[in-house]
């Protein structure tokens, strides 16, 4: 299974697409939706699922974009996240900006699920903390994890904004991510893709030579 990047808007959100033959899922489609769906129509390829890390308006702002290119493909979301993500016209006012609500979901997550694309699955893990809902998604052989906001190279997300949990977060980060192995590739929300041994032994937050809680 391969993964795309699109990077855009004002948050440098970056939305992934997973590739398995002609079969792809749309994860987070954000600001750069519009060209994930350009990529998407121009070569022809088979939209399996849109699948939702959890509900922050960054992350969410582009559904419409995909769902318009086959409206019968499942949504797929946390129920702990669906208030946020009903929520996304005032949730947007906070940030000053102007968005109008999103397709509704039609599909649940739940840890320890395996969503099927195309001959390719993906395994569901809950890591909540950063916000309600948040979960992870695990290539079958831990060759890559889509993380969300849960964890970035040299960092880790933020729990100040609704329903945020620093301990909440760390233990999803150490049950849910480090459990990985070393070799497993991180594709984060925002910024470049890192790996669990990089931040195994550099991540500020997770090593106690720096303050960090565990290691
Ligand atoms: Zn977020
Ligand atoms: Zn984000």
């Amino acid at each position: 299974m391969d993964v795309r990047t699109f990077t855009g808007g004002g948050f440098g959100q970056n939305a992934y697409l997973t590739v398995c033959g002609r079969s792809v899922a749309a994860i987070d489609p954000g600001a750069a939706a519009p060209r994930m769906a350009d990529a998407i129509r121009t070569e022809g390829l088979d939209l399996a699922a849109i699948v939702l890390t959890h509900a922050h308006v960054d992350h969410i702002e582009g559904v419409h974009e995909i769902h318009a290119l086959a409206p019968d493909a499942p949504i797929w979301i946390h129920p702990d996240a669906l208030p946020m993500y009903r929520a996304l016209p005032h949730q947007a006012a906070a940030f000053g900006l102007h968005v109008a609500a999103q397709p509704e979901p039609t599909h649940r997550l739940s840890h320890g699920q395996r969503l099927e694309i195309g001959d390719c699955t993906l395994e569901v893990r809950d890591a909540p903390g950063h916000a309600p809902g948040h979960v992870i998604l695990v290539a079958p052989d831990a060759s890559f994890a889509i993380v969300g906001d849960v964890v970035f190279q040299g960092s880790i997300g933020r729990t100040d904004l609704p329903g945020g949990d620093f301990h909440r977060l760390m233990k999803s980060i150490r049950e849910e991510v480090l459990t990985l192995p070393d070799t497993t590739v991180l594709y984060s929300g925002h910024g470049p893709p890192t790996t669990v041994g990089d931040e195994r032994v550099g991540n500020p937050f997770l090593v106690p030579h720096y303050g960090g809680e565990l290691a």
